[in-house]
């Protein structure tokens, strides 16, 4: 053929300015289109020949080569797939591609929010342009007989076509790099960016430095002449380091059947896919082909520290080539807190991220998957209790999150959620409510802080209660939210009252003098303290050696915390504290107070004494404040010195 010049015939004149400023932030998707072209005409090459419409390609070594050259500014995209005609350059390039962009940007050009997931689908082989002066295509159809064509074009409507000298089946896409794309000459940024994408291609995928390669052999040639008396071995190695190795897994673990994996597998899967040293507590194999074709692999990781907030990351892929992380509108928000690779190749990514949201399609998907995790973890509760329990204080942020954000998630695994007591036993809420039903029934006591609320737990070990452990920031939600579900059941912090069980009911209980007693130790305590609106309570504890506790509310204590968690905002005296001061009348000190009260003459071991017990009892239900800490000190010091 000769030269054939020619003009595409839509106006493209205003395209460069609004691709170039769409994708700015996103400059790298070039790479993802022409790489993924290239798998295409693979596969379309792959089929072809299993369907006997290609000769002498069943036993081709697929594969694409990424081939960068600082020198000369250019990037070569190469593969040996299905190839064009010139006809059918004409038809896909200059007609198809180009009218795709426009109309791609006719769409999209406002929705600035929908690029994450449109950009992969969109635009095609035009985004070459968004980073090249120009680009030329060489390319060989596998049809018998196929002439082979050049095709360059600098991105406005002109073009140029030409015989090309190409011989092996497949397409070459060189790219001339502006100036200011130049970074992606760099192996490094290459690397990355196609890792990224690419990590499991189904087609082995290479990286060459042209530069680098020729730097390398004229080395090679250096060293060869020179040590011609080397011995064998090194050189055998030398060539073993030199042979390339694709950049990626062509066969991730997700497309096996889940009966082939081994924990091994799964395991160093999850290391080299997330960087992740620590070993994942368990997994979910997703494979599903009916109704919808989805794969993948979903890990619980393992909590590096109690304190870590949980931070997953679900990697969303389209048949095998990376689309993004945790896109919410396909997977529940709630799963993102863990990790794992989804492959759904009959996801719509071509559509904005409003309608996925409202797509059928994508709920079913986000259905299944909430589904299979909550199977996962009935079945481990009911078959593998005690690893169950093990995995617990692992993932009971995620479970209560997910209970919380997602009411059928609850629904499915309400009767596997369980609680780890002050004992270390791991129950469900009825296995806990029955074992507690004689001390108190209905009610849950729950520890936030077992080191501050010690004396709490103590006196409940002592009368063989049992408490649960609630310490994760999103326990106070969880519980509001379980009391919704189950109206009977109260959650009660271990000191927001004093449990009947933990009173001493064998003495007789006098109401005058307990009237009489708790107003003589009122009126100590708020004088000895100074605070006008202390509320101070008598009762009778069995735990005689403890002269005062401090309890508040579940209410208030609720209620403050909300206020809070947001900040004050100026709510801050509008639940004034509410706490009350509970002093044990069968307490010796408690009783030497009642007896010094209104002595003149005791006056400073009064105040002593009973600021002391008040400090004591506020100490272990929460921190005391910096000056009533240095009082506190002061005050213990004064105390020490009075025995010498
Ligand atoms: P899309 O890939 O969405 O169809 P593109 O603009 O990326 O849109 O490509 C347009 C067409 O050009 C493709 O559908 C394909 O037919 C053809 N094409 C692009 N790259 C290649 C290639 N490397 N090998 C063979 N055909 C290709």
């Amino acid at each position: 053929m000769s030269i054939e010049k020619g003009s595409i015939s839509i106006n493209t004149e205003n395209i460069f300015p609004i691709i170039k400023k769409w994708l700015y932030s996103e400059k790298d998707i070039f790479i993802r289109e022409l790489v993924s072209n290239a798998s295409d005409a693979i596969s379309k090459l792959k089929k072809l020949s299993a369907l006997g419409e290609a000769e002498g390609f069943s036993d081709a070594q697929y594969k694409i080569t990424v081939s960068l050259n600082k020198e000369k500014k250019t990037i070569k995209i190469i593969d040996n797939g299905i190839g064009m005609t010139a006809d059918e350059v004409k038809k896909y390039i200059n007609q198809i591609a180009f009218s795709g962009a426009v109309d791609f940007l006719e769409k999209y050009k406002d929705k600035a929010d929908d690029q994450q997931i449109i950009g992969h689908f969109g635009l095609g082989f035009y985004s070459s342009f968004m980073v090249s002066d120009k680009v030329e295509i060489n390319t060989l159809s596998f049809q018998k007989g196929a002439q082979a064509v050049k095709w360059e074009s600098d991105g406005d409507t002109e073009y140029e076509m030409s015989d090309s000298e190409r011989t092996e089946t497949g397409t070459e896409i060189t790219l001339f790099m502006t100036e200011d794309s130049l970074e992606f000459l760099e192996t490094f940024k290459m690397r990355e960016t196609l890792k990224k994408y690419f990590s499991f291609l189904p087609y082995e995928l290479y990286l060459i430095d042209e530069c680098e390669k020729k730097e390398e052999n004229e080395a090679k040639k250096d060293t060869d002449s020179k040590d011609e008396n080397e011995e064998d071995e090194s050189k055998e190695d030398d060539v073993k380091k030199d042979e390339p190795k694709p950049l990626n897994d062509t066969k991730p673990l997700w497309l096996k059947n889940p009966k082939d994996c081994t924990d091994e597998e799964y395991k160093e899967f999850y290391r080299n896919t997330f960087m992740d040293f620590n070993e994942p507590l368990f997994w979910i194999h997703l494979n599903m082909d009916y109704p919808f074709n989805m794969k993948g692999i979903i890990y619980f990781p393992k909590l590096r520290h109690e304190f870590e907030t949980m931070e997953g990351q679900i990697k969303l892929f389209y048949n095998q080539v990376f689309v993004a992380n945790n896109i919410k509108e396909v997977i529940p928000e709630f799963l993102l807190l863990l990790k794992g690779c989804i492959d759904c190749p009959d996801l719509p990514l071509n559509v904005s991220r409003s309608f996925l949201q409202n797509e059928g399609y994508v709920q079913k998907i986000s259905n299944n998957i909430t589904k299979k995790v909550a199977d996962k973890l009935n079945t481990i509760f009911k078959k593998e209790r005690d690893n169950y329990n093990k995995y617990w204080d692992d993932i009971n942020p995620f479970v209560k999150y997910g209970c919380i954000k997602e009411e059928k998630f609850y629904d499915k695994v309400k009767d596997s959620l369980i609680y780890k007591t002050t004992e270390g036993e791991y129950l469900t809420l009825s296995e806990y409510l029955e074992k507690n039903k004689e001390k108190h029934e209905n009610q849950v006591f729950y520890v936030t802080d077992e080191n501050q609320q010690s004396q709490y737990v103590k006196m409940f070990k002592d009368n063989e209660m049992q408490a649960v452990i609630l310490t994760t920031m999103i326990d106070n939600h969880y519980i509001s939210f379980l009391e919704t579900k189950n109206h009977e059941v109260k959650f009660l912090r271990i000191d927001s009252d004093i449990s009947d069980s933990l009173k001493d009911t064998t003495e007789e209980n006098d109401e005058n003098a307990n009237k009489e007693m708790t107003e003589k130790l009122e009126k100590v305590f708020k004088e000895s303290t100074g605070i006008d609106t202390l509320k101070v309570k008598v009762e009778s504890l069995k735990a005689d050696a403890t002269p005062a506790i401090i309890t508040l509310s579940e209410q208030s204590r609720r209620m403050q915390e909300m206020t809070k968690m947001y900040g004050g905002m100026g709510m801050g005296n509008m639940f004034p504290s509410d706490e009350t001061l509970v002093l044990n009348s069968k307490n010796s000190l408690v009783k030497a107070l009642i007896s010094m009260s209104g002595q003149e003459d005791k006056k400073e071991e009064l105040d002593l004494i009973s600021s002391h017990i008040y400090d004591l009892a506020m100490l272990s239900h929460k921190p005391l404040a910096p000056e009533a800490m240095s009082r506190f000190i002061e005050r213990s010091n004064s105390i020490l010195k009075k025995l010498v």
